[in-house]
């Protein structure tokens, strides 16, 4: 069974896209069989590999209500050990289109199933927003991982998602834990990400990831080229902290999901 590790936090531009995209890339350097899978109907993450909006090609939303055509739409990202199933702008439709549909929490769940044995990792990247896509995505998953900004509101809203969560685990999958939150954008020179360190680490101190993703700008230069930070720049901070991050998750406590 694929650990199915699902990256939200309802706020956007805290970084969920950039680490799905990179842990995703730095997981299959470690020779992990990984899927991508973009929920966001603003497709970065698609994008960010070199697919594009207005690709005509099959995709998640037309796949989403024939579970059994999954595979027609997961393609090979030219990054060995990395495919994607990728998300366009018609997710916008299928948010829409599930909520009056018996189950509708579970499509992307079960889209997923007919491929999971295929993979060692799923990484799901959601919108900013906790609507249907992302409560599908939480679903789908076995774990959360939280990307949280280091700036003044960075704990703003996290109870919602944190609320969130529980309802999705007591009412809908209980199969879904915490794998952990992971600091974003930290810049050691500013005393405000030192003081978001800090608080974040009260509030949450089984759950942060020791690995902490430095600003760099390598990060955001990448997506432009349609390319993870390690196929961009191996040598950057970015690829470094990733890298590492992807180590952490390896040998994260929930490790032992995968043989569950
Ligand atoms: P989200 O998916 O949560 O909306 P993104 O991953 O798209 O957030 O990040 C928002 C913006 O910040 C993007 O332009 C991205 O390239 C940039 N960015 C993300 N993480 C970093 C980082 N560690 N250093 C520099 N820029 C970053
Ligand atoms: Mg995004």
């Amino acid at each position: 069974m694929a650990r199915r590790i699902v990256i939200a936090n309802q706020k956007g531009g805290v970084g969920k896209t950039t680490t799905a995209v990179n842990l995703a890339a730095s997981l299959a350097v470690m020779e992990k069989n990984v899927l991508i899978v973009d929920c966001d109907p603003q497709g970065n993450a698609s994008s960010g590999l070199g697919f594009y909006p207005g690709d005509k090609r099959e995709n998640i939303y037309s796949v989403l209500f024939s579970p059994k055509d999954a595979r027609k739409a997961i393609y090979d990202t030219g990054i060995p050990f990395m495919h994607i199933l990728p998300g366009t702008q018609d997710l916008v439709g299928a948010e829409i289109e599930l909520v009056d549909k018996f189950g509708r929490e579970f499509y992307i769940k079960e889209l997923l199933e007919e491929v999971d044995a295929e993979y060692d990792f799923i990484i799901i990247d959601c919108p900013p927003s906790l609507g249907l896509l992302t409560v599908n995505a939480l679903c789908a998953a076995t774990e959360l991982l939280v990307p949280l900004q280091c700036e003044y509101y960075a704990l703003e809203g996290i109870a919602q998602l944190l609320m969130t969560y529980e309802l999705v685990r007591k009412r809908l999958n209980p199969d879904l834990d915490v794998l952990g939150v992971v600091l974003t954008m930290y810049d050691s020179r500013n005393r405000l990400s030192w003081q978001v360190k800090n608080e974040v680490r009260k509030a949450f101190p089984q759950h942060l990831f020791e690995v902490i993703i430095p600003r760099n700008v390598r990060l955001s230069e990448a997506p432009s080229f349609g390319k993870p930070v390690i196929n961009y720049d191996v040598k950057s901070r970015g690829a470094e902290a990733y890298l590492a991050l992807a180590q952490e998750v390896v040998r994260s406590h929930t490790a032992g999901k995968e043989n569950k």
